[in-house]
């Protein structure tokens, strides 16, 4: 059995999901279980209809919504009504939230409408073709999560009742990537890009053989193909580089995706369904002979970087558990660390709603703090074995008159991680790309 996960842009069109179905087809005698993001662009057009009726404005959101599904199956020669189930319930969402105080909860119901709709197309396309196969929310197939909404975590539970659901099928699953359901029945989501993540739970779940991610880049690239034309396609890495790569904002892959697959030593592999031929990148747990030092360079921006100083406490025991307490109390992760005997330097996501995290380091300790930073993180297994890295990774930015903030590198050695300013972060990742890369 394989798990076949296709993102946004794999199903974004008529024309890709007509691909799509095409390339489940010819994996038919794999048993494939595939696993669907929305339609691209959709949970977005979701999150802005939340926020007009939030605000009272009208449907433009809503319109939008039904104008590029029903194109979509207009265009597959499909029934309208296929979506009509989903389309009146997203309408009565919308009016019933109108003018109401909107939270997470309410938000994950609205972005689950993605991945619902998106799934009954790509099954019933399937059809279409001669593949029998069947559309399901995940929780129809027992994916539960904990109430965080948002950023929703799988039931233990979950495993089995998904192994035992999909083992009694005769038809392929097109499941929902992305959303659960708590057992009390709420919708949930696993966070953004998650689907990858719902991919990978599944995939264990079922011990399948190999977990596909198709996306619409040929695999895990050397460095973020958007900043760097020439970033190369990576044959095979490590999960530990993979995970370090997925964390530190390699957005090919969801930063969770890793765990499940890794726990069962399930292969990930992931390939470009624009170029279905191509071999794409396998994650393993070892990567094999290559003797490159530098494997892939990941570029996380928009991060808050936090100096905290505290002669009087720093050395006395228990300071940095209220520290990290303080974090800890208001759901927000430490993401790089650096310490020193005066200071400690720590980095979180994202650039807002720090008041209250402020206010309270504030009481213990001396606070400096800058928004817009950008972690970069230079990924390697045989960094470990290859001295110097560090020194060539430092030398040439200051070359190019990057300033390098704070320097963190963690105990497994297959990575240096580094904060410069969000200004300089693209410019970074060029001029290391070309030293290690050419
Ligand atoms: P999907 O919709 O298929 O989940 P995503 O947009 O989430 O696709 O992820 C694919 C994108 O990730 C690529 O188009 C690319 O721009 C970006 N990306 C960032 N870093 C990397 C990297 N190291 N290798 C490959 N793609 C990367
Ligand atoms: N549709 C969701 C998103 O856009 C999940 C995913 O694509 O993986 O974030
Ligand atoms: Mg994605």
């Amino acid at each position: 059995m394989i798990i076949m996960k296709f993102g946004g842009t794999s199903v974004g069109s008529a024309e890709r999901i007509r691909n799509t179905a095409k390339i489940v087809k010819s994996n038919a005698k794999k048993r494939p279980v595939v696993v669907v993001s929305a339609v691209a662009k959709m949970t977005d057009a979701l999150i802005m209809l939340a926020n007009e009726c939030r605000e009272g404005k009208g449907n433009s959101a809503l319109e939008h919504i039904k104008k590029i599904h029903y194109g979509i199956l207009g265009q597959l020669g499909l029934n309208n009504e296929l979506l009509e189930h989903d389309m009146a319930e997203l309408e009565n969402l919308a009016s019933k939230s109108k003018n109401k105080k909107s939270d997470s909860r309410l938000l994950d119901c609205f972005q689950s409408f993605g991945e619902r709709m998106s799934s009954k197309i790509v099954a019933a396309q399937l059809n279409k073709i001669g593949v029998k196969a069947r559309a399901f929310d995940s929780w129809d197939l027992g994916f539960l999560t904990n109430s965080e909404f948002g950023n929703a975590e799988p039931l233990e539970a979950s495993h089995a009742r998904i192994k035992n659901s999909i083992r009694k099928l005769d038809a392929v699953p097109v499941i929902t990537g992305f959303i659960g359901k708590t057992e009390n029945g709420e919708i949930t989501t696993l966070g953004r890009g998650g689907s990858d993540y719902t991919a990978a739970i599944i995939g264990a779940a079922v011990d399948a053989d190999e977990i596909q991610i198709w996306t619409d880049v040929d695999g895990i690239m050397s460095t973020d193909p958007r900043i760097v034309k020439n970033a190369k396609t990576l044959d095979k890495i490590s999960f530990a580089e993979a995970s370090e790569l997925a964390y530190f904002g390699a957005k090919v892959l969801h930063p969770k995706t890793i765990l499940p697959a890794m726990d069962k030593g399930i292969p990930v592999r992931v390939l470009n369904s624009f170029n279905p031929k191509n071999k794409g990148t396998t994650i393993l747990k070892k990567s094999g002979k290559n003797h490159r030092a530098v494997k892939a360079i990941a570029c996380k921006k928009n991060v808050t970087r936090i100096n905290v100083d505290s002669k009087r406490m720093l050395g006395a025991y228990g300071f940095l558990a209220r520290l990290f307490d303080v974090f800890a109390e208001h759901k927000r992760s430490v993401d790089v660390v650096s310490t020193s005997e005066v200071s400690v330097s720590l980095t979180i996501d994202g650039n807002g709603n720090l008041e209250p995290i402020l206010g309270k380091l504030k009481d213990i300790a001396n606070i400096d703090m800058a928004k817009n930073k950008a972690i970069i993180c230079v990924v390697g297994e045989n960094m470990r074995q290859i001295p110097g890295i560090a020194g060539i990774t430092f030398s040439t930015l200051g070359k190019d008159g990057i300033n390098v903030e704070m320097i963190s590198q963690g105990a497994s050695q297959i990575n240096i991680t580094f904060i410069v300013d969000g200004k300089d972060a693209e410019k970074a990742v060029k001029v290391l790309h070309r030293e290690y890369f050419g």
